[in-house]
């Protein structure tokens, strides 16, 4: 899966209130890279996260995942396309509280009218350190525990693609750097791509290629 960004723009409002959230991104990620991008608050991080994983589309531009043009899918098209092809691990969990954590997972396949692989389950139970939690609710979880929950929902359907907006930034630093060797070992062993936003100079130095954005401009940042 290759994935290419075109020349995206975001404009939010008009006139005196108009916000260049993002301007003019090109960006391409190739299968089994691991991106982070850095920026401070308010840059365009999550704008761009929306954006290449198609939850919203942008004011210009193009996006193409192995050479077809995703906005341009009807909205149907786009959900099915998303729901297989594309992982979201967000800062808040958005786990459902009335749902154990094995629900909870099987959530993007049951929207998919498919059946839960229970070896596969077994598989990133394990590799998630979540195995002996999965008929727990989330408010019986700790804040780490329930973004591996999290992170297990986004691999369930076994996605191309994983994108991490802020992952770490609701948890203590042990369970941080925790949950960023889980996923660094996702991306190597499982081949998976991650794009990942955060805030963190180490963990965005965990990646193989690292991008700053400020002001809605995407820049490279050079290997030292
Ligand atoms: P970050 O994730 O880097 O903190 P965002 O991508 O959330 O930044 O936001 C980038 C800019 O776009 C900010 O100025 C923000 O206020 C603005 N913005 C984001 N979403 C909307 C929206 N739905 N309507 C209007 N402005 C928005
Ligand atoms: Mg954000």
């Amino acid at each position: 899966m290759l994935i290419k960004a075109n020349q995206i723009s975001k404009i939010y409002g008009s006139g005196e209130n108009k916000i260049v959230a993002l301007n003019k991104v090109n960006l391409e990620i190739a299968a089994g890279d691991f991106i982070s991008i850095m920026g401070p608050s308010g840059s365009g991080k999550s704008t761009l996260l929306h954006l290449l994983s198609g939850l919203d589309k942008p004011t210009a531009g193009s996006l193409t995942y192995d050479g077809k043009e995703i906005y341009s899918f009807s909205d149907k098209e786009l959900s099915a396309f998303r729901r297989q092809s594309i992982g979201f691990i967000f800062q808040q969990f958005n786990l459902l509280p009335v749902l154990t954590a094995k629900e909870n997972i099987e959530m993007p396949l049951l929207l998919d009218k498919k059946k839960m692989d229970e070896n596969y389950l077994k598989e990133i139970s394990d590799l998630l350190g979540i195995s002996d939690r999965l008929t727990h609710l989330p408010h019986e979880l700790s804040g780490g525990q329930q973004q591996r929950v999290a992170i297990a929902r986004a691999l369930i359907a076994k996605p191309d693609i994983i994108f991490a907006d802020e992952p770490t930034g609701n948890l203590d630093s042990k369970s941080g750097s925790q949950v960023m060797k889980i996923l660094k070992n996702i991306q190597r062993k499982m081949g998976r791509t991650l794009v990942l936003i955060t805030h963190d100079n180490d963990i965005a130095s965990m990646a193989e290629r690292r991008f700053v954005i400020v002001d809605g401009i995407l820049s490279k940042v050079m290997a030292k």
